[in-house]
C-alpha cells in the first residue's frame, strides 16, 4: 500500500466537507495539520538478552475540545502517515458525539505476534516511558487498538504510575480499555463491536426510506476485538453471519450450518492465534475456505469491514453483490476515497466509521470519567448510557439527511453529488469543534 494514500483519504474527506458547506479556510488550515508528532527510538532487552531498537509514534492532532485521545497500534505496518490519518479522525470522532476529548493515535512498529509476553510487556512499558512527558489524564490518554490490549494498556498504567511516583493510584484515568481489576470500565472490552451492531440493527429499523427490506444477513472481514464483537451482538439481535475473514484467509459458513457458535469461534482464533485451516477443524464441519475477492462478492444484506484501513477498494466496491444494502465501517478507514464515491453510486448505505466505531471511544470517556471521580458503573448502566449517545447521533445524521435530501456535494475534480452520510456526520463534527473550542 501507499504510505500517502491514507493521508490523501483523510485529506479529501476533510476537504469535501468544507468545500460542501463553505466553513471560512482558516479553519480548514488548522485542521489539516497536527499539533504535535512525535517519534521515539528505543532500547528493549530481549528474552535471548539481545538488544533491540524499538520505533513508535505519537502524532496529537487537536485538542480544541479536551484532552487528546486516541489508541495504540502494534504493527509492523505502523508508520507516521497512518498515525497521523488516525488521530485526524479521532478528532472528528469525539467531536460527532461532543465528546471533551480532541484526536490523537500512535504505536509502535513491530509485530508482537513474534514475541514471548515478557518481550511485549517490555516494550510496552519502555515505550509508555518514552512517550511519558506527552500523555496523562488532562493531557493525552491512549487506548488499545489493533495489536494492543487490555493487558497492553495495565503494563501501560503501572509504568506510568512507576514514573509519576503514583503510590495513591491517582493517576488511573492515563490509559482507557485496561481491565476491570486495574481501573477499566465494565463493558469497555465490548464497546466497539456492540456499537457497531447497535448502529446496524438502528439503521436497519429507523431508516426504512433507504433500507427497502429489514437486512439479515451479513459478513465481517476481521476477527479482532471489534469483528468478535460486532458478530456476537449481531447473532444475539438475530442475524446471521456468512462468512469471516482474517490474516489467515477468508471462511464461508455453509447453508448446511445452523448458524455458527460464536464461544467456540472465539475459542479457535484465541488457541491458533487467528483463524488458521479453520476448514480443517474437526470442531467446524460446515466451513468451507474461499479466496478474498469470492468473499468481497457474496450475496449478503451488511458488509462489516472491521480489519484495517484500505481495504474495500474501487474494484471490490465495483464487484460487491447487488443484494448488499449496507456497508457498516468497524475498522478505521477501511473504503478508499474511490470506493466510497462508487458505493454512494450504487445506492448502498455507509455507515462511516467515525459514527460506526465510535461505542470504543464513548466507553473509554465513560472509563475517564469514572476513574477521575472514583466511580464504578454498573454495566447495565454503561451499555445503557452507550446505547442512548449513538442513538442519539445516529438521530443527529438522520435529521440532516432529511433537511439536505437532494442537496450536492463538492468532490475532489469538481464532480457533484449528493451528501453523503460520511460528509453529514463530518458537518455535524465540525460544527461541533467550531462552537464548542475551549
Ligand atoms: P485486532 O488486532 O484485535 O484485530 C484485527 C483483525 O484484523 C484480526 O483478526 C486480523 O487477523 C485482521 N486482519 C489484519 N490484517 C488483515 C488483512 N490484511 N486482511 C484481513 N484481515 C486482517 O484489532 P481491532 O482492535 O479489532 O481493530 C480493528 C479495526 O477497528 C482497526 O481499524 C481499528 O483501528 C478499529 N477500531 C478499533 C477499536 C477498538 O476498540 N479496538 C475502536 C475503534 C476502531
Amino acid at each position: 500500500m501507499d504510505k500517502s494514500e491514507i493521508s490523501e483519504l483523510f485529506h479529501s474527506q476533510l476537504e469535501a466537507v468544507f468545500k460542501t458547506f463553505n466553513y471560512d479556510a482558516a479553519f480548514l488550515k488548522c485542521l489539516n495539520v497536527n499539533n504535535k508528532e512525535i517519534i521515539v527510538n528505543f532500547p528493549v532487552v530481549l528474552d535471548d538478552k539481545r538488544v533491540e531498537i524499538f520505533t513508535g509514534y505519537r502524532v496529537q492532532h487537536n485538542n480544541w475540545l479536551g484532552p487528546y485521545k486516541g489508541g495504540l497500534r502494534f504493527s509492523e505496518e505502523v508508520h507516521m502517515e497512518e498515525c497521523k490519518a488516525l488521530a485526524f479522525w479521532m478528532t472528528i470522532k469525539c467531536a460527532l458525539h461532543k465528546l471533551p476529548f480532541g484526536g490523537a493515535k500512535g504505536g509502535v512498529m513491530y509485530n508482537p505476534r513474534k514475541y514471548s509476553e515478557d518481550e511485549n510487556r517490555n516494550i510496552s512499558k519502555a515505550f509508555c516511558a518514552a512517550i511519558y512527558t506527552n500523555i496523562g489524564p488532562s493531557l493525552d490518554i491512549p487506548a488499545p487498538d489493533i495489536g494492543t490490549s487490555s493487558q497492553t494498556m495495565d503494563w501501560m498504567v503501572s509504568k506510568y504510575q512507576e514514573l509519576s511516583n503514583d503510590e495513591n493510584k491517582l493517576n488511573l484515568g492515563c490509559f482507557t480499555g485496561k481491565s476491570v481489576d486495574c481501573g477499566g470500565s465494565l463493558g469497555r472490552n465490548h464497546s466497539t463491536g456492540l456499537g457497531v451492531a447497535l448502529t446496524i440493527d438502528y439503521w436497519n429499523k429507523h431508516h426504512k426510506e433507504f433500507i427497502d427490506a429489514p437486512l439479515k444477513t451479513y459478513i465481517v472481514q476481521g476477527f479482532g476485538n471489534v469483528g468478535i464483537w460486532t458478530m456476537h451482538f449481531l447473532n444475539q439481535f438475530g442475524y446471521t453471519c456468512l462468512a469471516v475473514g482474517d490474516h489467515t484467509g477468508y471462511y464461508k459458513f455453509n447453508e448446511a450450518c445452523d448458524g455458527i457458535d460464536i464461544e467456540l469461534l472465539k475459542k479457535y482464533n484465541a488457541d491458533n492465534r487467528g483463524l488458521y485451516n479453520l476448514e480443517t477443524s474437526p470442531l467446524f464441519k460446515c466451513v468451507d475456505k474461499i479466496s478474498e475477492e469470492d468473499f468481497w462478492k457474496m450475496k449478503c444484506d451488511i458488509i462489516v469491514p472491521a480489519a484495517k484501513e484500505l481495504q474495500i477498494t474501487k474494484d471490490i466496491a465495483q464487484n460487491i453483490d447487488s443484494s448488499c444494502r449496507l456497508v457498516a465501517e468497524g475498522a478505521n478507514g477501511p473504503t478508499t476515497a474511490d470506493a466510497d464515491a462508487l458505493l454512494f453510486e450504487r445506492n448502498i448505505e455507509v455507515i462511516p466509521d467515525v459514527l460506526c466505531n465510535s461505542g470504543g471511544v464513548v466507553v473509554s470517556y465513560f472509563e475517564w470519567v469514572q476513574n477521575n471521580s472514583n466511580d464504578h458503573w454498573s454495566l447495565d448502566l454503561v451499555e445503557e448510557r452507550l446505547t442512548k449517545m449513538l442513538f442519539n447521533t445516529c438521530d443527529n445524521l438522520f435529521v440532516l439527511k432529511d433537511q439536505y435530501k437532494g442537496g450536492f456535494i463538492w468532490r475532489k475534480g469538481g464532480k457533484q453529488d449528493k451528501y453523503s452520510n460520511r460528509t453529514l456526520a463530518y458537518k455535524i463534527s465540525v460544527d461541533n469543534l467550531f462552537h464548542n473550542k475551549k
